[in-house]
């Protein structure tokens, strides 16, 4: 009977997440850049789930977009319970490649565009009746992972928004967390960051679970921290990567040996 408005929603983790949800009787708001896509999701995510869910045209680095969505989806829902942001955008490049704008781009899209939307929502609808957020953040910055300065700086930034919007928000009843996913297959992440070179069984060795994670377990913990079984967790990251971050290598040069070798 909840509402959740998940940016990113019309592919990869999103779509999973409003997938799981909408198996769960919630009804969904797929917020992304083109429309096309999430219309298309959301006809899936209905004919699969038989609950109902609204694509919206969100660009998650202007904030009238978000305004009208929200908008639009109260006026559909007349509430919205949970945000996932979940929108956001990667690739591999040495820091000395990195131009400044592609820097700049990756901060304006994971960290202003969570910023920009929690904002919106708080003041829309969870100032007055409370909310879940929950933003999907990384593991890059736990241990500087090479080439990826851009992502793992802007993701760390919104673990630490996280905590404070935590701290300043939970007087009105709201929880916001983070959930950072490791390598998850079948994303874009995934063929993006690790392509086939880590689907060789070898890569997965330095995982303590001896496997990536898929979709469907990211969409279950994303599950856990809306729902009232998280009820007293807020300001927390989850790491869900079975155990990845700990152990795996972060080796220069064979990332570089997978970012030439994938842009052939
Ligand atoms: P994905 O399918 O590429 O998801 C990214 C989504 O963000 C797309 O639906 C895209 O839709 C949307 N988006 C991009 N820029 C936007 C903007 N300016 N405004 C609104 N929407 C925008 O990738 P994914 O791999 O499933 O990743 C989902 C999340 O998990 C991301 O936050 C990612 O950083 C995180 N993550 C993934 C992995 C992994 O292994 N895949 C690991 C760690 C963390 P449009 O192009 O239509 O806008």
């Amino acid at each position: 009977g909840q509402v959740a408005f998940i940016t990113g929603g019309g592919s990869g983790i999103g779509f999973r997440i409003a997938e799981i949800f909408m198996r769960h009787g919630c009804r969904t708001v797929i917020a992304s850049r083109n429309l096309q896509r999430v219309s298309e999701a959301s006809k899936k995510l209905v004919a699969a789930t038989g609950q109902q869910c609204l694509p919206v045209s969100v660009d998650v680095r202007q904030p009238q977009t978000i305004v009208a969505a929200v908008d639009e989806a109260l006026k559909e829902f007349k509430r919205i319970d949970i945000l996932v942001n979940g929108a956001a955008g990667n690739f591999l490049c040495p820091a000395s490649a990195l131009s400044f704008n592609a820097f700049k781009t990756v901060m304006d899209i994971d960290t202003l565009g969570t910023f920009n939307t929690s904002k919106v929502l708080f003041e829309k609808y969870f100032r007055d009746h409370g909310g879940v957020i929950i933003n999907i953040t990384a593991t890059l910055s736990y241990r500087g992972q090479a080439l990826q300065v851009h992502a793992g700086a802007a993701k760390a930034a919104i673990d630490a928004m996280t905590r404070h919007l935590a701290v300043e928000w939970g007087p009105n009843n709201i929880r916001v967390n983070s959930l950072a996913p490791g390598p998850i297959t079948g994303t874009e992440g995934y063929r993006r960051l690790g392509g086939k070179f880590a689907e060789e069984a070898s890569q997965f060795d330095a995982i303590p679970l001896h496997r990536a994670g898929n979709k469907t377990e990211i969409a279950h913990s994303t599950l856990y921290l809306a729902s009232p079984l998280s009820s007293y967790v807020t300001g927390t990251t989850l790491v869900v990567d079975g155990g990845s971050w700990l152990t795996s290598a972060n080796s220069f040069p064979s990332l570089l040996g997978i970012a030439s070798s994938s842009a052939k």
